[in-house]
This record gives C-alpha cells, sequence and structure tokens, in this order.
C-alpha cells in the first residue's frame, strides 16, 4: 500500500541548546547508529540559540567531508518544540525521528524505532525502561500521563521521551499547525493512525544541565494541557453547577425543618446565609465556565489547525482518464 510504504530516507531531528559537551559524541554515535541501517538518513541538528560553541561546532560538522548533517541555526532560544519544528520544516525522509541532544535518550535505539515503524506504524513512540531521572521529575510525569491517558483517550504511557519517531505525513501536518506552544509528542498523536510503543534505554545527563528551570517546566506543563484539551475551562461551570446546587439543597432543607419545627429552625443563624452565598458563588462560577466556552472556542479558532489532513488520494483509471481529457480541453 502506498500510504503504508517503505523507509528508505530517515531524517534524524535534534535540537541543541547549550550542548557543546555531549555534541562530538552525539554526532558520533548517532552517525555510526545510522550507518548501521541500510537506509539513506540526514541528521538534522537545530542550534536553538545556544550561548557556547554548539553552533560552531554544528557547522564544523556539516561542513566535514560526505557529511550527512544539516545545520539550522535559529537566531536565538525559542524552546525545545519550536526548535524541533523548525527542524521539521527542512526534513526530507519519509521517517522523521527526534531526540534529544543530551544522550538521555541513546542513539543506539534509532534501528529499533525505524524498524517498528516499517511494520506499518505511524508513530512510534517511547517507554523509559529505567527512568533516570530525580523523583521531582517522576512523579508530576507520571501524574501527567495518566491525565493525557484520560483526557486524549490515546495510550501513550511516557509522553516525556522524546526519542521517537514519525512518518512523514505527520511531521507535515504538524507543520499545517501555528499554533506558538506545542507539546510535540500529543500533538503527533492527534494526526497518527497507528501508533505503538517501544521499550527504550534511557541514561543519565552526559554532560551540563537540564535546561528547563522550575519555571519554565511548569510552562511547559500548561503547554502540555493546553495543547490538549480545554476541559479545565468547562469545570468551572460543572463546579459552579455542584455550588449553586448544594446551596439550593441547604436552602430546600432549611425551609422543610422550619415548616416541621417552627420559627426557631433556620432563619437566624449563618445557615440562610450559607445557602444564599453558596447559590451567588456558584452562579458565578456558572458564569465565568459560560466565558470559557468562548474562550476555549476562540482559542481553538486562533489556533487554526487544519480540519483533516489528507494523507494520499487514490484516483481510479477510468476517472483519472476524464480528467486529464478535462485538463487537456483547458
Ligand atoms: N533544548 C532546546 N532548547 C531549550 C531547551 C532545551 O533545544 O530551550 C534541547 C536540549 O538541548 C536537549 C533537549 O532540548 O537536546 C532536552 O532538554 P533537556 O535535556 O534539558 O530536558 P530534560 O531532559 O531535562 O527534560
Ligand atoms: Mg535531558
Amino acid at each position: 500500500m502506498k500510504h503504508n510504504q517503505s523507509i528508505d530516507f530517515v531524517s534524524i531531528v535534534i535540537p541543541v541548546y547549550n550542548e557543546e559537551a555531549s555534541l562530538p559524541e552525539l554526532i558520533k554515535r548517532t552517525v555510526a547508529a545510522a550507518d548501521s541501517m541500510d537506509k539513506d538518513y540526514e541528521l538534522i541538528l537545530i542550534d536553538d540559540g545556544s550561548r557556547d560553541k554548539s553552533a560552531e561546532l554544528i557547522e564544523a560538522a556539516a561542513s566535514e567531508k560526505d557529511s550527512h548533517v544539516v545545520g539550522v541555526i535559529l537566531n536565538r532560544n525559542y524552546g525545545q518544540h519550536s526548535a524541533i519544528m523548525a527542524g521539521f520544516e527542512h526534513v526530507r525522509g519519509d521517517l522523521i525521528v527526534t531526540l534529544d541532544a543530551d544522550l538521555q535518550n541513546p542513539p543506539e535505539e534509532i534501528p529499533n524505532l525505524v524498524a517498528k515503524a516499517e511494520e506499518g506504524y505511524d508513530s512510534v513512540g517511547t517507554v523509559r525502561k529505567n527512568r533516570q531521572d530525580s523523583r521531582l521529575r517522576r512523579y508530576p510525569s507520571k501524574l501527567i500521563n495518566k491525565l493525557v491517558k484520560r483526557s486524549t483517550g490515546v495510550e501513550m504511557n511516557d509522553y516525556g521521551c522524546m526519542l521517537r519517531a514519525y512518518r512523514r505525513h505527520v511531521v507535515n501536518a504538524m507543520l499545517e499547525c501555528h499554533e506558538r506552544s506545542t507539546f510535540i509528542p500529543i500533538l503527533a498523536n492527534g494526526f497518527a493512525r497507528n501508533t505503538v510503543e517501544i521499550d527504550v534505554m534511557h541514561a543519565e545527563r552526559a554532560a551540563g544541565d537540564s535546561k528547563y528551570s522550575f519555571m519554565s517546566l511548569i510552562n511547559l506543563m500548561f503547554d502540555l494541557l493546553t495543547s490538549m484539551t480545554t476541559a479545565p475551562l468547562r469545570m468551572l461551570s460543572l463546579v459552579g453547577g455542584g455550588i449553586a446546587a448544594l446551596g439550593l439543597m441547604l436552602a430546600v432543607v432549611l425551609m422543610g425543618l422550619r415548616l416541621i419545627y417552627g420559627a426557631e429552625w433556620g432563619v437566624d443563624g449563618v445557615f440562610p446565609l450559607f445557602s444564599v452565598l453558596f447559590i451567588f458563588i456558584g452562579a458565578q462560577f456558572v458564569g465565568l465556565g459560560l466565558l470559557g466556552e468562548y474562550i476555549g472556542r476562540i482559542y481553538s479558532d486562533v489556533r487554526a489547525r487544519p480540519r483533516y489532513y489528507v494523507q494520499d488520494i487514490l484516483v481510479g483509471a477510468a476517472t483519472k482518464k476524464a480528467r486529464e481529457l478535462d485538463e487537456s480541453k483547458q
């Protein structure tokens, strides 16, 4: 089948931000891994405005004789996912593999990813077999994985690992998405028909520090959340409705008590106040939630993601002939 075509050319996309310490080994190991497959390949290194020698190292690697390296140098730091997108603009491969530059994702896994994709998958994710991150990083990401699973319905156990492979049509579809904040693995899921996950090794960061500060991690989490769902906005109305209903119930109970037991029940004191308060607070939340619904719709229009993405068009021989005739007449 054509839309499950074989993979002849692999593009490896790696964002680089201040990674001069790991770059030489990264390039060496990635090239070795790619050479071990009998496929054509290119190694796209995106310098995300590094302040160290990364850009020079990439330039040197690209200017070597018979180099498979393509250097994309950004003028300043735009963040990991934007850098990967910048790399996607230049891919030529049938399959695109992304990984991190810090050697936490062993390049030796690339042939395994390619082999799995060749079985007919559009997107190959990975699960870190022996995750080498601190607990502070592990627990939040576990929670996120659960949330993602629930709200997208797509079964992916490990979103944090960037060692992934996508078919070209998935990448092309992602390039049609013009939102500023993206989380690539999740975005890709929206455009992949057959997805699969494989286990990969995960190493400790070989050199340097994580390029994510606490604040940028929080930012990333919100990017992830907002890129996949506007459900939290809807929660506002639901919570508000709940609170208002509680207030009403309290009012009914108080009235009932008063009817049964007479005047000393429920009129004075704070309880009636509570019930009125609850109803109003609830109503406010519902109002906010309504605003949220509009904002959610505005957001999805502003993002202007493609409504659909056509992977292939198959035209029967007779129709083809008729169309060619039409064209020749014009
Ligand atoms: N990175 C980037 N731009 C940034 C931050 C990170 O291109 O602003 C790259 C970085 O060089 C690495 C990858 O993104 O290749 C993942 O970064 P890091 O290892 O710091 O993230 P962590 O593993 O801590 O999640
Ligand atoms: Mg890392």
